[in-house]
């Protein structure tokens, strides 16, 4: 073979696998080229998907990162805040979103439900504050922010779902004002029943015979019933719009405690039932009864309006006279420096675990034989609940079934000189200025 033959021969092999190569590249190539295409477009028709959802959706999609600038605006946000979705993106969206709470006052950072979703990495929900659109538009709103995580987990940001909710917001008061005009409307005919069964009964200005009496005694228990049902009607319905009147001044708990003992305990005594009134806890009891100066009893302050807490401890007794067939109510309070607790408890029927966590809720009763025999409106804890809350307590419920119930309240304590501090301005307030001061208390 010659030189020349096996150059030949090199540069033949050298072309071909040369082409070889440009060939598979071709086909390699079209094939990638055709696969990139096909994921692109698939990922076009999914935007175009979720386009399509967020901005056919009618309540607003407002999503931020973390340093709270918007990054999608969606047209039903455009519509309730007014704002477009050009000029919104990439604003804080504490410039774009004024969010008002229920008492329509401008949220501060550390309640604004978009900062608190994000801080917190939770979900959070406010059904009845108010967005303040342009032209100072006020609109009742239902807020939704949830924080959203990459798929490390890593926090990248949270998205709002806002909703108009003005209309229902609307007949939600509409409903409130037609239940309070309706029962305090109806609590005046039904007092003047009440009042003309008992002269009816009074031996001393009627005569009726037993026979009568009886059914004079049930119509004016029932009286008695239905005057309960309009005036819990009334306080449920005021406490949900805002407008239960309370007056909050320093109250030594302890002694208004006691006194309340006192004044219901008859109606516990009528039926049989003893009543104890405890200093302590379960466990270290104060003999609340000692006037003794060896044992120095703690000073309970709070500031809240006792009328509405005579109405709680009142309830929580009634229920325990109630559902108690025999046995004791054992009314106690006791603290830490932060909180004074109150407890209402029974030896009756008990709630099952089932039950207790819809206890507060508004209509709620047990079914079973007592509630089905012994009359009530469903209302009396919800309404205590309502209160509770007013003075940022809390109020729950431990039972054992069959052996009895205790509800617990927790209020936040006064130190004393709070308490002394606050009495100082109560008295200025209500006498101009010139005040005798109590003396200040040594307790904390
Ligand atoms: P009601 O007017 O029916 O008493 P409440 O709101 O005061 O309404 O109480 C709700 C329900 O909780 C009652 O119907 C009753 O079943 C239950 N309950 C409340 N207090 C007690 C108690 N001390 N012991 C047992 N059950 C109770």
């Amino acid at each position: 073979m010659t030189l020349n033959m096996l150059a030949l021969i090199i540069i033949g092999v050298a072309i071909g696998i040369a082409i070889a190569v440009f060939v598979s590249w071709l086909i390699i190539g079209k094939r990638t080229k055709k696969g990139t295409e096909k994921l692109a477009s698939s990922l076009q028709r999914e935007k175009t998907k979720s386009d399509t959802i967020i901005n056919s959706i009618s309540d607003g999609v407002v999503l931020i990162d973390t340093a709270s600038v918007i990054q999608l605006f969606n047209p039903g946000a455009m519509q309730i805040t007014g704002w477009s979705a050009n000029d919104a993106v990439g604003l804080d969206v504490h410039t774009v979103l004024k969010l008002l709470d229920s008492s329509e006052a401008e949220y501060d950072k550390a309640n604004n439900p978009f900062d608190r979703a994000l801080r917190e990495s939770t979900i959070v929900k406010d059904n009845t504050g108010y967005l303040k659109g342009q032209k100072s538009r006020k609109v009742a709103i239902a807020l939704t922010v949830t924080p959203l995580r990459n798929s490390s987990e890593k926090l990248i940001g949270a998205v709002g779902i806002i909703r108009d909710v003005t209309q229902e917001r609307g007949e939600e008061q509409q409903r409130a004002d037609f239940i309070s005009t309706a029962s305090h409307e109806m609590r005046t005919p039904v007092a003047a029943i009440e009042g003309y069964l008992a002269l009816a009964m009074n031996d001393k200005v009627s005569k009726i015979d037993s026979k009568a009496k009886e059914y004079l005694e049930k119509a004016h228990a029932s009286t008695q019933h239905l005057g309960k049902l309009f005036q819990d009607l009334l306080t449920a319905a005021k406490s949900e719009d805002g407008r239960l009147s309370n007056h909050p001044v320093v109250v030594e708990m302890c002694a208004t405690l006691e006194q309340i003992t006192e004044d219901l305990r008859f109606t516990a005594e009528k039926k049989g039932l003893q009543v104890e009134f405890v200093l302590g806890s379960e466990n270290h009891k104060i003999d609340a009864r000692t006037k003794s100066t060896q044992v120095v009893r703690p000073l309970y302050y709070t500031y809240v309006d006792p009328e509405r807490i005579r109405e709680v401890v009142t309830n929580l007794f009634d229920n325990a006279v109630k559902y108690t067939e025999q046995g004791k109510i054992t009314v106690g309070i006791t603290g830490n420096k932060d909180v004074v607790q109150l407890r209402v408890a029974d030896t009756g029927e008990g709630i099952s675990a089932y039950d207790i966590p819809h206890l507060f809720q508004k209509f709620y009763r047990v079914d079973n034989s007592a509630t089905r025999t012994i009359g009530g409106t469903g209302l009396g804890l919800f309404i205590c609940y309502k209160i509770v809350e007013l003075y940022n307590g809390r109020i729950w419920v431990e039972s054992n079934l069959g052996k009895g119930s205790a509800f617990f309240i927790d209020l936040p304590r006064l130190s004393g000189t709070q308490a002394f501090e606050l009495q100082k301005q109560e008295q200025a307030a209500t006498h101009g200025g010139t005040t005798t001061i109590l003396p200040k208390p040594n307790h904390a």
